[in-house]
């Protein structure tokens, strides 16, 4: 795996005093998107060094991590094999273009019921997926251990020191955690669940080697993937201002919070804001899917 490009891109220049700079995470890879790059490359490096050839990987029918795995699986020759959550998806996937993406890197897939996957961690089914498909590197849901944390250590640099706060998106929490044990002691990281559940501040703990962090989760929007027409508007907003896209199931929601919390004061007046896009482009096609069934405003992209 290849880094094309880190870069610091200004959002507004002078915004309530404010400076607002985002960093493009997302342009790193052209498919292995933002923070998921981050996690996979020590995990890459793992599997090889235990001369292991596939990779199996948990997630949902529109999930970043999926995608992700199925792009470098394919870049760095392993076999990979994607545990889905949705038994009905046996009998086809239709036009569902994180999947169809997947299945062309070659990703084999192995669907089932929302109730095994629920017991995807225990050793039981672990052993039976084994049984089923031959040796393979586990990664788990989301793609969050100690390696992936390690790799998230990287997305800050030694220019990045200037600022005082670094906000990101936030899903099984292992972005956040390489965030807070790579950046400076002035330095405060804050976090945006993308989704409910207070396990998230236990499993940051597990990983986070100091106390600068908190988690704001007032820009959940009803919970994972779920979507606004409030969000979606602004998405396109933010979009057609800047030339730069945000996915609708993270960077949006993050994005959204932090410029509502500039405008209601929680920044101090020269506060130096540092936003991370973490990627996950490819859920636009996906998301859009959804709405257009819905007769509901769809999402701008650039191509
Ligand atoms: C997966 C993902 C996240 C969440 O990362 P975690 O390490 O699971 O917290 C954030 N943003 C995007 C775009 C993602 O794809």
């Amino acid at each position: 795996m290849r880094i094309l490009k880190t870069l610091n891109q200004p959002v507004f220049s002078s915004f309530y005093g404010i400076s607002l700079e985002i960093k493009r995470e997302d342009l790193i890879h052209p498919f292995v998107s933002g923070n998921k790059f981050r996690k996979l490359k020590y995990n890459l490096l793992q599997t090889k060094s235990e001369d292991k050839d596939t990779l199996l990987t948990f997630g949902g029918a529109f999930s970043n991590h999926i995608a992700a795995v199925a792009a470098a699986g394919k870049e760095n020759g392993f076999r990979t094999i994607g545990v889905i959550r949705g038994e009905e998806l046996r009998n086809g996937f239709g036009d569902n273009p994180t999947l169809n993406f997947a299945s062309n890197c070659g990703m084999e897939f192995d669907f089932i019921s929302r109730e095994e996957y629920r017991k995807k961690t225990t050793q039981d089914f672990i052993l039976q997926l084994k049984k089923n498909w031959g040796d393979f590197y586990l990664i788990p849901e989301g793609g969050t251990n100690d390696l992936a944390v390690l790799g998230c250590q990287e997305i800050l640099e030694e220019s990045d020191a200037d600022f005082d706060f670094i906000c990101c998106s936030v899903g099984t929490g292992g972005t956040i955690s390489g965030l807070i044990n790579s950046s400076k002691s002035h330095q405060k990281i804050i976090g945006f669940p993308a989704l409910n559940g207070d396990f998230l501040k236990e499993e940051i703990r597990k990983f986070a080697t100091n106390e600068r962090w908190e988690l704001i989760d007032d820009y959940v929007f009803g919970g994972y993937a779920k979507h606004s027409t409030e969000l979606i508007t602004f998405i396109n907003r933010f979009f057609s201002e800047t030339s730069i896209p945000l996915d609708p199931v993270y960077t949006g929601k993050m994005v959204f919070g932090v410029i509502d919390m500039i405008r209601n004061n929680y920044f101090p007046k020269d506060a130096k804001i540092l936003m991370i896009h973490t990627g996950g482009l490819q859920g636009i096609d996906g998301m859009n899917m959804k709405l257009q069934k819905q007769h509901s405003p769809l999402l701008l992209k650039d191509v």
